[in-house]
């Protein structure tokens, strides 16, 4: 520790790399610490490239400055850090045995070699190609470097593009679908699977963003495949081909995923993984200990399965930067590993996950549990209250919380990071409500929503809430079964928004007890409202009433997925009534 004299290369010069060396000339004022970038713009925030093509950032290099407006160039990194940077430079091999890296100059084709004791992979991931005719048209792109978003920023600010076609439905892709919306162009999201975000969201919860992005404006395409880009004579792109249809497109941004980089790696002779990034243990030292490995070249542990997984993200790559560097210096601190935390925003949107979906979750054999619950962000009465939609899921023997989806335009973020502490310390739903949270009108319900989903996955698992999903609802309508569908909200608010269905019958909750006569005993009972919290009582009341088969539809009418009827309805579009039908 301390004033070792030391060489430490780094391969790599964005997030996980630059991250390492600051640590590093932090801890050991002594070491040699050299970066090896094979691009020329270095430590900037890729993360921040969809608002510079949005128009929210004004100026690029903006994302490679510090927040007193520095840029972090190869002067930065000598005058201010001392650390050497070697840009357009790339690494070709690295010799184990003699512990040299051997790179070349990309503008002037000199090789050179350089000696370390220490090595970091830094070295991120690339973007997944798509193996269609039509890929290297004019106005294709991908985004990926600063060059990229430069670039079309450049073709949307000219004003000529009317159609965009976005290749991928994950994160990057719906944040540029409000960049390119933004500029007035009409955007159309391809995903192959059955639904939008498929990392992030289960059907429902996807679906109600579904909705919500559709009334912005952007198509979206599901289950549909791209099997062709089309161009002009003058070689611009003009149309995108799916199995069933023709997009016409002026632009397109391909955005279908990243792999590891780990040609460096593999060509060492290092252990890869099975998810394809370079093998690492929790001190992220490679199968060579002089070697580590950080940020999307390398695959993480998922702490609630255990798994191996492949997960690319800046929050993590920066967490390793720091943690590699401070074992190289002996600080030894492990990387204990990822619950896949994501958020996003989709134009008004608030976006996020933590932990397993509801699928992933049973693919993992959890014994599982969830709630959907619609609520407000914040004190219904306070003026600024907006919308969101949680699903929380958990583990039915052991209550330990396994998953949040939250989305909205309330704020869901901080939700998400609740959860997120909370498994990260393995807390079961019992620990949810006793947290102290903080509570104020303006920020949250005196119940915080985080604490009353978990409430009521708690009366789940007690059996005193018998709950339905709109899906499995779904599924018994396909399957023509009978049942009385119980809409116990008021008639005013029946003829704003209501579904039509023969099984409906309406009787508010008020008047339940009055009307039971009108209930058949020998019938399953399905009960509904708004968010299901009148439905919820209406089931105990039928409970305790001795009707046998009652249940609450989840979440009510705000997490119905298949469209509603009514004066203020939301009309579901064809791709929407057609998810399950694709899923399927
Ligand atoms: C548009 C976009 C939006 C994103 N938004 C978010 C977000 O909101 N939140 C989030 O957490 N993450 C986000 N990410 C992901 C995040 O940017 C990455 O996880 C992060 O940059 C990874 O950092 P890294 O240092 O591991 O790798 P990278 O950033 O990929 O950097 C690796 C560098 O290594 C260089 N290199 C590779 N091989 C060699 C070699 N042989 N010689 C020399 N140099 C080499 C490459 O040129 C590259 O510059 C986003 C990514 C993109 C593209």
């Amino acid at each position: 520790m301390g004033r070792k004299k030391m060489k430490v290369l780094i391969i790599g010069g964005v997030a996980t790399g630059p991250k390492a060396a600051a640590r590093l000339r932090r801890l050991n004022p002594e070491a040699e610490v050299t970066i090896i970038e094979k691009g020329k713009i270095l430590s900037y925030a890729g993360c921040g490239m969809p608002y510079y093509v949005s128009g929210d950032v004004d100026d690029c290099r903006s994302l490679s400055a510090t927040a007193a407006g520095v840029l972090r160039d190869s002067v930065f990194f000598r005058n201010v850090k001392n650390v050497k940077v070697l840009d357009r430079t790339l690494a070709r091999s690295i010799d184990r045995k003699n512990k040299t890296v051997e790179m070349v100059n990309v503008e002037t084709g000199e090789s050179s070699t350089l000696p370390y004791d220490k090595l970091v992979l830094a070295t991120g991931g690339e973007p997944v190609t798509l193996p269609i005719k039509g890929v290297g048209l004019n106005n294709v792109f991908r985004l990926w470097q600063p060059e990229d978003a430069i670039a079309m920023r450049e073709v949307v600010a000219a004003g000529n593009p009317e159609t965009a076609v976005i290749i991928g439905g994950g994160l990057i892709g719906f944040e540029m679908a409000e960049a390119l919306t933004r500029w007035g162009v009409h955007v159309t999201v391809v995903e192959m699977m059955p639904h939008i975000l498929p990392g992030l969201f289960d059907e429902e919860v996807a679906a109600y963003l579904t909705r919500y992005i559709h009334s912005q404006g952007v198509d979206i395409m599901v289950g549909s495949r791209v099997t062709e880009i089309f161009g002009n004579d003058e070689g611009n792109v003009t149309k995108v081909i799916t199995a069933g249809a023709e997009i016409p497109s002026d632009i397109v941004l391909i955005a279908i995923g990243v792999r590891p980089n780990t040609k460096l790696a593999r060509e060492a002779g290092l252990g890869i993984g099975k998810t394809g990034g370079i093998a690492v243990n929790e001190y992220l030292q490679t199968s060579d200990p002089d070697i580590y490995a950080g940020g999307d070249c390398v695959e993480n542990v998922h702490l609630l399965t255990a798994e191996k997984v492949f997960v690319p993200l800046g929050s993590t790559a920066n967490k390793h930067g720091r943690i590699i560097a401070n074992n190289i210096m002996g600080y030894k601190e492990k990387f204990k590993g990822i619950l896949g935390t994501g958020v996003v925003k989709v134009f008004d949107y608030n976006v996020g996950k933590t932990g397993l979906t509801e699928s992933q979750a049973r693919e993992a054999s959890f014994d599982v549990v969830t709630t959907l619950c619609p609520a407000t962000d914040n004190a219904h009465y306070y003026p600024t209250h907006k919308a969101v939609l949680l699903k929380l899921i958990a583990d039915r023997k052991t209550k330990k919380i396994l998953g949040l989806q939250a989305v909205g335009l309330g704020e869901t973020v901080k939700r998400v990071d609740v959860i997120a502490t909370a498994l990260t310390f393995g807390a079961a739903i019992d620990d949810l409500p006793a947290l102290d949270l903080g509570y104020a009108p303006p920020y949250s319900t005196a119940v915080d929503i985080s604490a009353h989903a978990a409430n009521i996955l708690r009366n789940k698992i007690e059996g005193i809430a018998k709950a339905i999903t709109p899906m499995e609802v779904k599924d018994k309508i396909d399957r023509g079964e009978d049942f009385i569908w119980l809409d116990v909200r008021t008639p005013a608010e029946y003829k704003k928004e209501r579904i039509e269905d023969p099984r409906i019958k309406l009787i508010p909750l008020g008047m339940l007890r009055q009307r039971l006569s009108e209930l058949p005993r020998d019938k399953e009972i399905i009960t509904f409202c708004k968010l299901s919290l009148r439905g919820y009582e209406a089931q105990t009341i039928l409970d305790g009433e001795g009707y046998g088969d009652v249940k609450f539809m989840d979440g009510g009418l705000d997490a119905w997925p298949y469209g509603v009827a009514g004066d203020a309805a939301f009309k579901p579009t064809p791709e929407e009534s057609s998810i399950r039908q694709r899923a399927a």
